[in-house]
């Protein structure tokens, strides 16, 4: 990296440690030009992105709110906690990974809706009816038709989702 005393383009690492608790590296480098000393740290970055919810509004990430979602889908369904954790845990590593600052809370919808869909599809047709509820209804009924040509039987679920207990298109 350049000097940040003289930008000089070219500095020599003198020096490489771990910390004590091991989750970074300090290097101490020296410039060829100017012979400053100074330290570097190197750590992985596992910051989580930011949300952005509708109306550009921005709000931390919150691993609970999530796990709130994951916890009204899924009431009094057959789901044990630990496949809800590592669902959790799933979305949280995603987001992790993609090492973008921002993501659309829709983008964090659509991983819940994933997650949900492999654990229960009651659940996930639940979250999807809430979660898509004003954006795109024609989307979400073919998603429903989708599911009950998969699952016959999730019709007789009374969905509350489409008209106050009214079944789709009748
Ligand atoms: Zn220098």
């Amino acid at each position: 990296m350049h000097c940040p005393f003289c930008q000089h383009e070219d500095t020599r690492v003198i020096d490489s440690r771990l910390t004590e608790d091991g989750s970074s590296v300090r290097r101490r480098r020296e410039c060829e030009q100017c012979g400053e000393r100074f330290n570097t740290f190197e750590t992985a970055e596992l910051k989580l992105p930011a949300i952005v919810k509708s109306g550009e509004r921005r709000e931390m990430f919150d691993e609970r709110k999530l796990r709130v979602s994951f916890e009204r889908a899924l009431q009094k369904r057959p789901v044990a906690s630990d496949a809800v954790d590592a669902a959790v845990r799933a979305i949280v590593n995603d987001l992790r990974r993609s090492s973008e600052r921002e993501v659309p809370s829709r983008q964090v919808g659509e991983l819940v809706m994933r997650e949900l869909k492999k654990l229960d599809q009651v659940a996930y047709v639940r979250f999807a009816s809430v979660y898509r509820k004003f954006e795109d209804v024609h989307a979400f009924r073919e998603e429903i038709e989708k599911l009950e040509r998969d699952l016959p039987g999730l019709a007789d679920l009374q969905l509350p989702l489409l008209g106050g207990g009214k079944r789709a298109g009748k």
